[in-house]
Formats: C-alpha cells, sequence, structure tokens
C-alpha cells in the first residue's frame, strides 16, 4: 500500500494536494479496505481518487451506467487499485434504445480480458411508471444476466422498489456471483438473499431497516461501499460503511475492515488470471 505524498504528485488541485501533504500519517488507515461500488467516472477531480487510495481505500469497483460512461470506466481501470464493472443501470436503461442495447452487449464482450463483473445493471420501480417500462427494464436486466453467465462474470445489481422480482430473476441465473448493491430490503429478504448465496453491499448510510437486515446476514455475504460520488462523496466514505458494520456484528473496525475487503476481492476475483490492462 503506497501511504504518504507519493501517490498525490502531479494531481491537479493544488489546495487540496497541500492538505493532503500535511496530513499526518496518523490519520491515514492501518488497514486495507475495498470499495465494492462506485463511479469514479463522475468525479471530475482525480486528485479525489488519489487521495482515496493515499488513504487505503486499495480496491475501487467503479460502475458504468450507459454507453459514455461505460467508455469512461474501462478507460480508467488500471487493474491496480481501479477496476471497472460495465452495463446500463434501470434508469438509463429506460433511455436506451435496443441499438445502445446491443451496442454495450457488443463492448462487454470485446472488454471481458480487463472487467471484473457486469453493473450497474438491475431493476428500479421507482423511475418506472408503466408496466411497459417495467417489462423493458427486465428485458434489459435479463440481457446483461445472460451476457455475465456467459462471461462468467458477477454481477451488481442495483433494486429499489423491486427487490422481490429481482430475486427473482437472479434465481434463475447463476446467483452465487450476484452482489444487491445500497441494500435496501427487509430481513425476509436478507434471508432470501442469504440462502441463494448472493452477496449485499452497505453504503455509507444508516436506516434502521438496512441495520436490522445486516444484522441477520452472516458477515461473509456483506461488502462495503460509498456509491461515490452518487451517495457518498468520494470512495473514502466506504470507511463509514465498514464502521457501522462492525458495530452492528460487535466487531473491531480492523477485523471488519479485514473482512469485507477479503469478501470484495473475492467476490469480483481481483487476481483473475488472464486480466489485460
Ligand atoms: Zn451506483
Amino acid at each position: 500500500m503506497t501511504l504518504g505524498t507519493k501517490t498525490v504528485e502531479g494531481s491537479r488541485d493544488g489546495a487540496l494536494r497541500t492538505k493532503m501533504l500535511e496530513r499526518d500519517s496518523e490519520t491515514l488507515l492501518k488497514v486495507e479496505l475495498a470499495d465494492a461500488h462506485c463511479h469514479l467516472d463522475l468525479i471530475h477531480d482525480s486528485a479525489l481518487i488519489e487521495d482515496a487510495i493515499a488513504y487505503g481505500v486499495n480496491t475501487m469497483i467503479t460502475n458504468g451506467v450507459d454507453t459514455a460512461s461505460n467508455i469512461r470506466s474501462v478507460g480508467l481501470a488500471d487493474g491496480k487499485h481501479i477496476f471497472a464493472a460495465l452495463g446500463i443501470d434501470p434508469e438509463h436503461a429506460m433511455l436506451a434504445s435496443e441499438d445502445e442495447l446491443n451496442f454495450n452487449v457488443g463492448m462487454i464482450r470485446s472488454s471481458a480480458s480487463k472487467i471484473m463483473a457486469i453493473g450497474e445493471i438491475g431493476l428500479d420501480y421507482r423511475e418506472a411508471q408503466s408496466d411497459s417500462e417495467k417489462d423493458w427494464q427486465k428485458r434489459v436486466f435479463e440481457t446483461f444476466l445472460g451476457v455475465a453467465e456467459e462471461l462468467h462474470l458477477p454481477v451488481s445489481v442495483h433494486s429499489r422498489d423491486a427487490l422481490d422480482d429481482v430475486i427473482k430473476m437472479v434465481s434463475a441465473h447463476n446467483p452465487e456471483r450476484t452482489h444487491i448493491h445500497f441494500f435496501e430490503g427487509d430481513v425476509k429478504q436478507v434471508k432470501e438473499i442469504e440462502a441463494l448465496g448472493c452477496m449485499i453491499s452497505v453504503p455509507p448510510f444508516e436506516s434502521g431497516k438496512r441495520s436490522r437486515a445486516i444484522k441477520e446476514i452472516g458477515l461473509e455475504r456483506i461488502m462495503a461501499e460509498s456509491d461515490s460520488p452518487v451517495a457518498g462523496a468520494t470512495p473514502r466514505d466506504v470507511e463509514k460503511a465498514v464502521r457501522n458494520v462492525a458495530s452492528l456484528k460487535g466487531i473491531s473496525f480492523e477485523r471488519a475492515a479485514e473482512a469485507l475487503t477479503r469478501n470484495t476481492k473475492s467476490f469480483f476475483n481481483i487476481n483473475r488470471i488472464g486480466l489485460r490492462f
């Protein structure tokens, strides 16, 4: 792990760099963290990403949501700290044509040796109003679940107000490689997910419902995410998610960090043979 000043050299934001250089080394994490779900292509100041790496967030899975962000996400992947997942999320799926869907499937196939997962994909019934919009979201989701199976890649799933349908559709594929990001389900649903062998990841925010679910699922089924910059500000916010899991499970921050980082690296098969960047 590179701590200290080395990785921030050359960053554009002078003020932030000065602040980072001045940081007392005591404030840096002594454990390694992994961010299971973020959108680094939307963080326009690369110094913030360099800062997260220097802080100890050594592994980040950046997710594409449409054609442009998929292209940017593959470009950001370095095989060292930043790894890409490509997909079309349900919100952007509603704007995508059949041609765009096919184009992205082609991009995923041709990028298979440098991506770790298919994501962000899923269902969002707060966005889809009509049955036809829901049907199209399901079509797009189903297509990507099929591509994931074909390429033996895990999936990073977005579910909002749609978890029962998500669980149903995932069960028909290869559920052990499924991760429900920003988990918002209840205790019954988290038990179903655990029984299927799926994983959940938890964001840097607490909610009573999510806390109850986290208590009910094994530590080996949990990952932490920042969902930055959409939810957290930067990947450093993954630390808050880990601290929350640690307190709900009654274990130390270090132990939770070690377990969640291991889960994330193993789920995304970070050390996969044959990766090319
Ligand atoms: Zn996301």
